[in-house]
């Protein structure tokens, strides 16, 4: 039956049927896409859209490329799912060495999980767990330093370190207590404080929270770089050396969460490596299958694996798992990804289609109602202000954001907004002239709302 349902069917069912992520439901429109090549979606009515935001931050190399779905299909040939309970699958092991290989240094395990959010749940378990298991233990250290609006994810452990107030507050009866400092953005600096003197300031304020408390935090969490769903908020330079520094002269552990920005976005492989920075927890999803099948990762150092280790009786386990976790095909599919960022060169093409992507923003941040632009390699986020002068912000009622999205998709582009903040975050493998397109798109839309 479901087969043969009508085009009408399937728009009802999905109106009334089907509870769609951030959105509300009472307005949703349907949008069914029924098919997709390179960079582009088809939807059913065949019109294509340019996929300005990577299928929300995880492709990477395009939708359909030949390599990736060979390696799905050779690997549907040998099996679709093995648990990581207690076994393995040659193709899952294989992946988490590569992982190991291009990591930063010192990240030498992995554990698996099916998205970003169970990541960051996993690091902060892990974390909990190595101060009360460690040869030289510390119980008392069971508190997380977070940076306001933070995304870590969805779950009560990443929302509880999460800061995104519209998104996180009405849940705040349900989350452990975090220590919070201000995000170290450039755009909105506090009385004072410059561009030049951000970095210190922010470092600063780190310094003397880990000072007073470094007693009982166990670890600190950041999104590297960039802090994306907060509104592509760009750290000031030389910010996550200084956090690295702080952290381990205080004796507290470093979670990168590189859900959004690993895997090429900001121009390496991992943000991290942009200042040379080794976390002791890396976590990992979106890209990782270059946007073809849910698949996270935590990586850890040896310290932290060492103090699982024991015997049985002990219970030094990790008790923590997801059904799924290390599914190979997605480990096939992630594998080969991988391959093409070495084929294709993928990072180093990068690199001309960054400063394209800069010199649209520059001509975009002139605009009347853009307050600032902001960009590390392919993430750009385009903040439209009430009042230039002033920064201040629409109310997001008004939909800014929206508006601009959907000027962009009669023009056949696909852009998702983060309230005022029109995002352009497309595959890597998005061509200089597509890339005209969407920022064109874009530029129209806002000078039409
Ligand atoms: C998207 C995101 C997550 C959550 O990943 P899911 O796969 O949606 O659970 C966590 N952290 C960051 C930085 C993200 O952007």
């Amino acid at each position: 039956m479901e087969m043969n349902a009508t085009r009408e069917e399937i728009e009802r069912w999905d109106r009334e049927i089907v509870w769609h992520a951030f959105t509300q439901m009472a307005e949703y429109e349907p949008f069914l896409i029924d098919r997709a090549h390179g960079c582009t979606l088809v939807d059913s009515d065949g019109r294509e859209y340019l996929d300005g935001v990577s299928s929300l931050w995880c492709n990477i190399h395009g939708h359909r490329h030949p390599r990736l779905d060979e390696a799905l299909r050779r690997q549907l040939d040998q099996v679709a799912h093995v648990t990581s309970l207690g076994m393995s699958h040659p193709v899952t092991v294989s992946l988490a060495k590569r992982l190991v290989d291009i990591a930063p240094p010192g990240l030498n395990h992995v554990f698996f999980s099916s998205d970003g959010s169970s990541a960051v749940e996993v690091a902060l378990k892990m974390v909990f767990q190595y101060w009360r298991q460690r040869g030289d233990p510390r119980p008392g250290k069971t508190k997380y330093v977070a940076l306001g609006d933070a995304y870590h994810g969805d779950t009560l452990g990443s929302v509880s370190v999460g800061g995104v107030t519209r998104f996180h507050e009405m849940f705040q009866p349900l989350l452990f207590d975090v220590i919070r400092l201000p995000a170290p953005q450039c755009y909105r600096l506090p009385a004072g404080v410059t561009r030049e003197t951000a970095c210190d300031y922010y470092l600063g304020q780190l310094e003397r929270t880990l000072e007073a408390n470094h007693e009982e935090i166990a670890a600190l969490v950041i999104e590297p770089l960039v802090q994306a769903a907060a509104g592509m908020i760009t750290h000031p330079e030389g910010y996550l050396r200084g956090v690295r520094e702080l952290t381990q002269r205080y004796d507290v552990l470093l979670i990168a969460d590189e859900v959004a920005v690993g895997f090429g976005r900001t121009g390496t492989m991992f943000a991290c490596e942009q200042e040379d920075v080794a976390p002791d927890l890396l976590c990992l999803g979106k890209g990782l299958t270059g946007g073809y099948l849910p698949m996270a990762a935590t990586l850890a150092t040896d310290e932290i694996w060492g103090a699982f280790l024991g015997d049985y009786s002990e219970s030094r386990t990790f008790f923590h798992g997801h059904t799924y976790g290390g599914n190979p095909l997605a480990a096939a599919v992630a594998s080969a990804s991988l391959d093409v960022f070495q084929e294709e060169s993928t990072l180093g093409n990068m690199r001309d289609k960054v400063e394209r992507l800069s010199s649209h923003l520059e001509r975009i941040g002139q605009l009347a109602h853009v307050g600032d632009v902001r960009q590390r390699g392919l993430i750009a986020g385009i903040e439209l202000v009430q009042d230039t002068r002033t920064k201040h912000p629409y109310a997001w009622t008004e939909k800014r954001g929206i508006r601009v999205c959907e000027h962009a998709r009669k023009e056949g582009v696909w852009l998702r907004p983060l309230g005022n903040v029109v995002v352009i975050m497309p595959p890597l493998a998005i061509t200089s002239s597509e890339l005209d397109i969407i920022c064109l798109a874009a530029e129209r839309g806002i000078l039409r709302t």
